[in-house]
């Protein structure tokens, strides 16, 4: 059986050394993350290659997405590299005013400025995701005074969250306007933006990834408390290509008991908004140091699978760990396995509501056709691939491949449930006729489809012959040769 959800997996020390990459790729990986919070461009630019290197010799896409640091909060360091133990009760105090390299027992320097200004007492604040929690008692000029709720162990640079969200931090930091422009050189087939806040701050990395010549999706990644009001996120999804549910930083402003129900809640909004969804963070976690994962990993993986998402992602499973190849392997079986389930099968999508074009509404009556005709498989041609799109939103087990000539469109595809690249020669200035044999010929050649099998073919059929919105639909018998 094909997998349909589809394995992000993250690139980084783990997968330079040799075999790894091309290991992870061959155990199924769909779409390759590079983080700009670690590495350097030369390293992001030479991962990007072998990966594209890679799928060209296996006759193969596999998507890039490059994600933005974004104003992540951090403490500064202490002195000498030292670590602290904080305990229950401590008095500790986060100082704008410290010097950066001189933290101690008792205060430790702030690399955001203006947060004494942002938070007020009573406030929580969250260090290291989630390991230790402050609480402010009161605010001294520049100084955050706290005390130790929750204690532990606090070493350099660590994370900063406030529990409700709130901060002002702007989602596009001047690293990041620099890594659009990486992001552009790569070719990045998607960028995802940290941290936003709304909508404004979608549009103006849409802006910049244009200015810089990028055709990249933009994916918000969900994690401040805030972006979580209903407007707020309906904005966010209809700006972006999609949305991931960043459960990591999310977690730490909402507290981790309300993240299944949002999770559930924005895979279903960003389906039922035309848009990808992929669900993050923590999935094999246990694998970083195993080489199997728990029940209860197992257990997540195929709930995010059963809620509908598109992507589900690897960070340092396979970035920085021990077992990358058997934390890919793991993610697929558990995926292809909670595929089976009719739940994954069923759509109540756009059911009572009317299509908006013509394109969409032949995607979704081929889906429906699709679903109970009982065809082999669904070969859309797109240029776009809006119309596979579409046709992903529909939960179903028929296989929907996206036919096209276009490299960037074939790539953004790997990203969608239920969707599969297949490339052709350009169709312009040959018959329709040829052209779907042609395509026939493909899914045959490639063990898709075999002599009596149905397949549903759609496209754009415009008097010019070039192609566009999608607005046909045709039933073709493999080995029938009246295509
Ligand atoms: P990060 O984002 O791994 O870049 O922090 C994902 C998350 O917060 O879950
Ligand atoms: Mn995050």
């Amino acid at each position: 059986m094909t997998r349909r959800t589809k394995i992000l997996a993250t690139l980084g020390p783990a997968t330079d050394k040799p075999g790894v990459l091309e290991s992870i790729l061959e155990a199924g990986v769909n779409v390759v993350r590079i983080n700009f919070s670690h590495g350097s461009e030369e390293e992001h630019l030479g991962r990007v290659k072998a990966v594209r290197e890679w799928a060209q010799e296996n006759d193969t896409y596999i998507g890039v997405l490059m994600d933005l640091q974004g104003p992540k909060i951090r403490i500064a360091s202490f002195k000498d590299g030292m670590k602290i133990q904080l305990n229950n009760g401590d008095s500790f105090a986060l100082d704008a005013d410290k010097d950066n390299l001189l933290g101690d027992q008792t205060s430790v320097g702030i690399a955001y400025k203006t947060l004494p200004q942002e938070v007020k007492p009573g406030n929580i604040l969250i260090l290291d995701d989630g390991k230790i929690v402050l609480e402010v008692t009161e605010i001294v000029g520049n100084k955050i005074n706290t005390v130790v709720t929750q204690g532990g162990i606090l070493s350099d640079k660590k994370g900063i969250n406030l529990r409700g969200g709130g901060l002002s931090a702007n989602a596009l930091t001047e690293k990041d306007k620099k890594d659009i422009f990486t992001a552009a050189k790569a070719k990045a087939d998607y960028v995802a933006l940290s941290f936003p806040i709304n909508g404004d701050d979608v549009r103006e990395t849409k802006i910049l990834l244009k200015e810089a010549g990028s055709h990249a999706g933009v994916i918000s990644k969900i994690e401040r408390a805030e972006s979580l009001k209903e407007n707020t996120i309906l904005d966010i999804i209809n700006e972006s290509a999609g949305i991931m549910v960043a459960r990591g930083d999310l977690g730490v402003e909402i507290g981790d008991a309300q993240l299944p129900a949002q999770q559930k809640r924005l895979i279903k909004m960003a389906r039922s908004n035309d848009r990808i969804v992929i669900t993050a963070t923590q999935m094999l976690e246990s694998m970083i140091e195993n080489p199997i994962p728990t029940r209860a990993e197992v257990f997540d993986v195929a709930n995010a699978v059963l809620d509908g998402t598109d992507a589900v992602m690897l960070s340092a499973e396979t970035a920085a760990g021990a077992y990358p190849r058997n934390a890919v392997e793991t993610m697929a079986e558990v995926c292809v396995e909670a595929e089976k389930n009719p739940i994954a099968k069923v759509s109540q999508h756009r059911l009572n509501q009317n299509f908006k074009d013509i394109d969409e509404t032949i995607a979704l009556s081929s889906m429906y056709a699709a679903n109970h005709l009982g065809v082999k498989v669904i070969a859309s041609l797109t240029q776009t691939g809006y119309t596979a799109l579409w046709m992903s939103r529909i939960s179903s087990d028929v296989s929907i491949y996206a036919i096209s000539a276009n490299v960037s469109t074939l790539r953004k595809v790997t990203l969608y449930r239920g969707v599969y690249p297949c490339g052709i020669n350009e169709v312009a200035n040959t018959s329709w006729g040829e052209v779907n044999k042609s395509v026939i010929d493909t899914l045959t050649k490639n063990n898709v489809v075999a002599d009596g099998d149905l397949v549903i073919l759609t496209k754009g059929m415009h008097q010019d012959n070039k192609g566009g919105g999608t607005n046909m639909m045709k039933i073709l018998r493999v080995g029938d040769n009246d295509y």
